[in-house]
């Protein structure tokens, strides 16, 4: 190293402090430069006396931000001060940087929150297993003995895997011990065998003395899945679920950093588990939405969980029936190796038959039913067989709104710019901000007494099905019926028992179980979700169908999905029917690229709120002014037009747009935004927020 050149440090001092966003200068002394890194402890000589305090390096420099005669130096380094914890300080700066947040926010993010709890020294693995999981509550004692002495004696998975499975397997093996850490997606058909792929990965890592982070969308995270990991891994895993109070999560959190566990299984955010030797992240069912973070900094837990492998010199193991098209253009740009898994995995199960049914025949044929007439033929079917029939639809735009006969008018949400939904036919409630109202008498525009409800929901789909089907079993689950704890999980174990011959619902029956019992899954009206909004919108199509239609047919009789829909034509459906997902791919990819949408370039959603609906429009127009004129010969920007829902509470947004091939620029745009923001006095009575996709 050259030996004029002097590097600084900003060290964080207090991480429990609220303003951590203050970070102060350090020099660093020769010596101690090979040691220092970011996320390295160190203590320097802070305040009046200087008397000396700990500190987390975030930023190595060797530009000077203030006097350097002022500079103090670093005193030392903290002994064994490279852990886990200050490598999720290093995480938090990452972050921090890529999703234009600030450093406390980030910090939030990646640290749990210390707070006392409660005795507690029951494991939550335990808990779930015997009985304080939704849905377990219900189990008289016996069963309850039988699931503790089941998850007590963990056994060796039993099954042995198929050719497909086993190359994978063999392959992991090989490159693990290599040291080659390329990540991997793995391209699986639903059920074909996924599970027990990672789980013979997780062994190998486990048996070097590494350990393990496992990821699954909270929805699939149910007794089931969890139960199978228990039966296979005993008490070294552990669970993270948002049923969990800040305290526990911490709980959590301490036992992986002791060493008291191996596996940590969660949603998102159990990615933050400070492992001090992780070996590996697996990231199941990598397409799913829910792992994009809602509040700031907005992260991907593929990309985060890809920072951390490389951190850690960690594998990452991605797997998807139905991959991002994010994640399989990286894959085919060579950034990720790509496995596929081609057949169902249980012998003699074979992907389902799908069909589609063209719903404008029908209105042509004179039938105004939900139920196509193959459809309804299937079911009787079916219910003859005494085999299951699951009756999926979107949640999303086919909730059931009111409106007036005599005006048009829908009744809205006075706080947001959305009609509100009928539940039980006696309530309206809005879903963006909860506000609720019992059914009115008259129409709250015009005053006319004809009110009438439109669109269909999951009630509105039962009610028909017992109408339709009088001797069938009928089972719901939607927000309605799962809200109450252990909803979810008590319905789902009922028609997993052959307690009901139909089960109806939204997305969320979908996922995270096996019924090997359902031969027959209808999709109601697959083309709703087309209609959002969103660029992803031909995607989040072509994947719920693909999941869908993979609920049928999992055990060893045959299965059929049904697809109903007005645009029978469109790609994505056509794909979807044919389970194709190389076809579907191509064409939304082509597509991507042509209206320059991720992940062809990169884009900067900016989304700017306030109370003040003038305001708000002004310092946006400002915004796009500055931004045009420093970046706009090299960046696309867009807008600023309004959020999908405008007004949401009583506050207005609005959103600009910024594409752009390189990421870097995106976020020097979004750095200089922010600047000007702050200097800005008017801002403070509205708030800004960045999402880098
Ligand atoms: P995926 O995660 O790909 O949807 P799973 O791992 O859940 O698939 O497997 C689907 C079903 O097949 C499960 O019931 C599982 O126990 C079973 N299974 C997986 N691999 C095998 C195998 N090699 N032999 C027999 N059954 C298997
Ligand atoms: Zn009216
Ligand atoms: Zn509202």
């Amino acid at each position: 190293m050259k030996k004029d050149v002097v590097l600084y440090a900003s060290i964080i001092i207090d991480i429990s402090h609220e303003n951590v966003d203050r970070v102060f200068q350090y020099r660093i002394p020769e010596e101690l430069l090979p040691q220092i890194r970011i996320g390295t402890q160190v203590q320097v000589p802070f305040g009046a006396g200087n008397r000396t305090r700990k500190g987390f390096v975030v930023e190595i420099t060797d530009k000077a931000e203030y006097d350097i005669a002022k500079i103090k130096e670093i005193a030392g380094v903290v002994s064994g001060s490279v852990t886990a914890g200050s490598q999720l300080i290093e995480l938090a700066w990452w972050m921090k940087e890529r999703y234009g947040s600030t450093m406390n926010q980030a910090l939030k993010t990646v640290l749990p929150v210390k707070r006392k709890v409660k005795a507690r020294n029951k494991q939550v693995v335990e808990t779930l297993v015997t009985g304080e999981c939704a849905g377990t509550a219900d189990r008289n004692p016996e069963q309850q003995e039988h699931a503790k002495a089941a998850a007590l004696s963990p056994e060796h998975g039993n099954v042995t895997l198929n050719p497909e499975q086993q190359k994978i397997v063999t392959a992991f093996r090989t490159a693990y011990d290599r040291g080659e850490r390329t990540p991997w997606l793995i391209h699986g058909i639903t059920g074909s065998g996924k599970t027990e792929v990672y789980m013979d990965m997780i062994d190998h890592v486990l048996a070097q003395g590494r350990q393990v982070i496992v990821l699954i969308p909270e929805i699939a995270l149910t007794y089931q899945t969890v139960m199978r990991f228990y039966r296979r891994f005993g008490s070294r895993i552990c669970v993270m679920h948002s049923r969990l109070s800040a305290g526990e999560r911490y709980d959590q959190f301490e036992r992986a950093k002791n060493g008291e566990t191996d596996i940590m299984i969660g949603a998102r955010s159990a990615l933050f588990t400070p492992f001090p030797r992780l070996g590996l992240i697996i990231v199941d069912e990598e397409h799913e939405s829910a792992y994009k973070s809602e509040v700031t900094p907005r992260y991907h837990a593929r990309e985060v969980a890809e920072k951390l492998a490389q951190m850690n010199d960690a594998q990452l193991v991605m797997g998807s029936a139905t991959p991002s098209v994010e994640a399989y253009a990286r894959a085919e740009a060579g950034l990720y190796r790509l496995f596929t898994l081609t057949r169902r995995a249980v012998s003699g199960s074979i992907p389902p038959t799908t069909e589609v049914v063209d719903l404008r025949q029908e209105m042509q044929a004179g039938n105004k039913s939900i139920f196509s007439r193959r459809l309804k033929e299937l079911i009787g079917d079916r219910l003859l067989k005494k085999e299951q029939v699951m009756l999926f639809m979107n949640r999303r735009g086919y909730s059931s709104f009111v409106s007036c006969r005599s005006c048009g008018e829908a009744v809205k949400c006075p706080h947001c710019d959305v009609s509100l939904t009928l539940h039980n036919r006696n309530r309206l409630v809005c879903h963006y901000c909860g506000y609720t109202i019992p059914l009115p008498k008259t129409c709250p525009t015009c005053g006319s007494p004809y009110l009438a409800g439109f669109g269909i929901g999951t009630q509105k789909i039962e009610e028909l099905t017992r109408q339709m089907f009088p001797e069938a079993r009928v089972l719901r689950m939607d927000l309605d019926t799962t809200s109450k704890k252990g909803g979810h999980e008590a319905i789902l174990s009922a028609f997993a028992k052959g307690e009901a011959d139909i089960l109806i619902g939204t997305q969320m029956i979908v996922k995270g179980h096996d019924f090997p019992g359902v031969t027959l899954v209808g999709i109601l009206a697959a083309d709703v979700s087309l209609y959002a909004p969103d660029y992803r919108c031909g995607e989040r199509t072509f994947e719920l169908l693909v999941q869908a239609a993979g609920r049928a047919g999992r055990g060893r009789r045959p299965g059929i999905a049904v697809i109903q829909t007005y645009m029978p034509d469109h790609y994505s459906i056509q794909a979807a029917a044919r389970q194709d997902y190389g076809a579907f791919f191509r064409q939304e990819m082509g597509y991507r690229r042509l209206m320059a949408y991720p992940p062809a370039c990169h884009l900067l959603t900016m989304q700017v709120a306030g109370k003040d609906e003038e305001l708000t429009g002004h310092m946006m127009d400002l915004i796009r002014e500055s931004v045009v004129r420093r970046f706009g010969a090299e960046t696309a920007v867009i807008g600023p037009v309004p959020a999908p829902v405008y007004k949401v509470n009583d506050i207005y947004r609005k959103i600009l747009y910024m594409k752009q091939e390189n990421y870097d620029i995106l976020i020097r745009i979004q750095k200089y935004i922010q600047d000007r923001w702050d200097e800005t006095e008017d801002c403070r009575k509205l708030t800004i927020q960045y999402d880098f996709t």
